[in-house]
Parts: C-alpha cells; structure tokens; sequence
C-alpha cells in the first residue's frame, strides 16, 4: 500500500490531473505531475510540475525517482516514457492497456480477439485498402485515424468511395474505417480496478454529444436492466484481460433493439464521470486514487446527477455571468484554469443535483444557460 503522504506522479497535466490532484491531496497525498507543458489545470495545483517532452527519457527518470507510484490522465504517453518511469516508481496503469488503446486497430482488434462485441472495421494503409472495406461494410461509414483521435478530431463520416479516398487523404494517416451505427443512445461506464482484481462502478452515464465533443451527460442512465448489468460486465471483462490497475472508461453504442457495442476504450477518468464528484461518496478521481496506490476500493453510492460541459464558445461574448450560476443550489461549478477560452476548448463543467438525472440535466443546462443570457 502506497499511503496518505506518500508522493503520486501524474503523466498529464490537464483537467483529469487537476481533480485527481485535488482529491489526493485532501487524503495528504503530495502530487507531481509531468508533461511537455508549463502553467497548466493540474500543474498549478500540484505540489511540483515538471515540464519536459515524453521523450526526454533523463527527465521522466529524475521524475519517477521523486514519486511512489506513477498513473496517468493522459493516455497517449509514448511506451518507452512508461518503461523508463517504471524503473523506479510502479506505472498503473501500465503498459499492456496503453499500448492497446493508444491505437484504433489495436484495441478493435483486441476486442474482437476477446469476443467483445464491436463495431466491424477494416484497417486502411493505403488507398486500394478502401475499395474492398467500403464495399464489406457499406456506406455511411466512419474513416478514423488510427492513433491519438480525441473529440471527434481525426474522424469523419463518408458516404461513398469518393468521399472515403478524399478523407484518407485528408487524414494522411494509418486508419480504421467503421461501420456507421445507427445507435439509440451512447453510454459510458467508468470503473476502477485494484492489483489484487477487485473491481467497482460507477453507474452507467448517458452522454449527448455536440460537434463530435461530450456536451451532456446524465447517471444514472435510462436502461433496461439487463443491458445496464451487460454494460457493466464487459467493462469488468476488459478490464480483468488488460490488466488494468486504475480506473477505465467504456464507450457504449446502444441500439434500439438493446444490442451493446464498444466503441472505444481510455484507460483513465472520464468526462462523464466528472459528475461523480457531486453525485458519490468516492468520486472517480479518488477511486484512480485508490486504486493505483492499493487503498481498499468500495462500491461508491451514487445519487441522480448530470453533467454539462463549459467550452471556450461560452466566453464568446465576454466574461460569463457566474453569479447567475452560483445562485442554484445542488448546482456546482468546475473551472479548470485555462487562461484562453478558444472555442471548443473544455474549459470547465456544472454539474447537476436532483430527484432525477433528466431533472438533473435540466437544471444543468438551465444554468449554463444562464452564463451567456444577461
Ligand atoms: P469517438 O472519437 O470514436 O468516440 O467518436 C466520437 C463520436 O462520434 C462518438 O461518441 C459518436 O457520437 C460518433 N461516432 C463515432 N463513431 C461512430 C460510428 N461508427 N457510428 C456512428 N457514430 C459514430
């Protein structure tokens, strides 16, 4: 066990650091937290921030000597940065589910080795490759980049061969094309895994996109019993096979017929569990916590909640009105520290409180709207 007191290192240095860092420093925890950048969301509440490349390898050394355990809310950190780290400090999680879902066809591929059902895809490495996957899955469909695609960047919807080839040039990059899911709802599950296999959950979210970014997510979600236990296996099952110490999202397609599908993995706290700060007793952040330094992980309880991201558009024209916001009860505000508001850029979230989560997300939007009205 890693106690209270003892030093977590963070490769990252955004939002997901930030909250993280916070909760680990309310349990006595003092944080150091790694990336190629400087004054960032989680560096500025950390208790040192070391600002070098991930390939810098002397640098990510002297950092894992400082700390006792290394985890992550980033995960796109180059293998070799893991391995040299994890020289001196254990890396959780490490590097079999980074490896995997650091690339598209790596972790679709796992899956389908595994039996978890996924979207069917094809690997594209060169223009010809299209003819053939275009014509086994169909069209609409969805040209990906294989590595490091976030927020829909990296991914776009094709409707014919002509379009596809265009969008591979575009992408200039290996790709997976997928087939076009007409789903009924997307949903998550966050969850955390010990080193001695014991598993916890948090209640299945909702989420509601705008322009390819998370906008709104509600927990629990509206499911049929069965495919909510579904949901919560698989995660369990992928997690048990990759290994994972830490805490892992799933991305759930459901069809309306309650057919589950993975859409991808990350190995790390997610947006939609943000809401789980407010809405549990251990937030998803102290359950990375827990986890990743042997702590016991209990089943967290979780009341109806939701979520509404802040994105830089919200500053368009001016200075939000918090006061507004900061009115409602059972509502809370998140900001993240970023000094530039650009739009698309996540800035911050509220998070919601009510009898229900559709009530929750109600008043979650009200309020955000109230931010941009006055
Ligand atoms: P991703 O980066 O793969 O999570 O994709 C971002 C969002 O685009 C997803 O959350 C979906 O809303 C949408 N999307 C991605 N892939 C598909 C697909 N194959 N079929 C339908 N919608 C998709």
């Amino acid at each position: 066990m890693i106690p209270p007191g003892s030093t977590v290192g963070v490769f990252g240095s955004g939002q997901l650091g930030r909250m993280l860092a916070l909760s680990a420093k309310r349990m006595g925890y003092r944080v150091e937290v790694f990336s190629p950048d400087a004054g960032t969301p989680a560096g500025s509440v950390a208790d040192a921030e070391h600002v070098a490349a991930y390939t810098d390898l002397d640098a990510v050394t002297a950092f894992g000597k400082r700390v006792d355990v290394v985890t992550l809310e980033f995960e796109n950190v180059p293998v070799t940065a893991v391995e040299a780290a994890a020289i001196y400090a254990p890396v959780r999680p490490g590097w079999r589910v980074l490896y995997t879902a650091q690339n598209r066809l790596r972790e679709k591929t796992f899956l389908a080795q595994h039996g978890l059902p996924t979207l069917l895809f094809r690997p594209i490495r060169r223009p010809a490759d299209l003819e053939l996957a275009g014509r086994e899955l169909g069209y609409p469909a969805v040209l990906k980049t294989a590595g490091f695609g976030y927020d829909g960047k990296g991914q776009r919807v094709v409707r014919t061969l002509g379009e596809a080839k265009a969008a591979f040039a575009e992408l200039s990059s290996e790709c997976v094309l997928e087939a076009f899911v007409d789903f009924a709802r997307e949903v998550s599950v966050v969850a955390a895994r010990g080193e001695n296999g014991s598993f916890i959950h948090f209640a299945p979210a909702e989420n509601r996109h705008a322009n390819h970014i998370l906008d709104v997510s509600l927990a629990p979600a509206e499911l049929p019993a069965a495919v909510a236990a579904r949901v919560v296996a698989l995660t369990r099952e992928i997690m048990a096979s990759l290994e994972v110490i830490g805490v892992l999202c799933v991305e759930f397609f459901v069809t309306e017929r309650g057919e589950v599908l993975v859409n991808e993995l990350a190995p790390r706290p997610h947006n939609s569990g943000h809401l789980t700060i407010e809405a549990c007793d251990v937030s998803q952040f102290e359950a990375q916590l827990r986890a990743v330094c042997g702590l016991p992980l209990i089943q967290p309880t979780q009341r109806p909640a939701a979520m509404v991201n802040l994105l830089g558009d919200v500053w368009a024209r001016g200075e939000p009105d918090w006061a507004s916001l900061l009115t409602e009860s059972e509502v809370a505000l998140h900001l993240y520290g970023k000094a530039e508001a650009r739009p698309g850029r996540k800035m911050g979230h509220v998070t919601a409180l009510a009898k229900t989560p559709q009530l929750a997300a109600e008043r979650a939007l009200r309020a955000r709207l109230k931010l941009t009205e006055a």
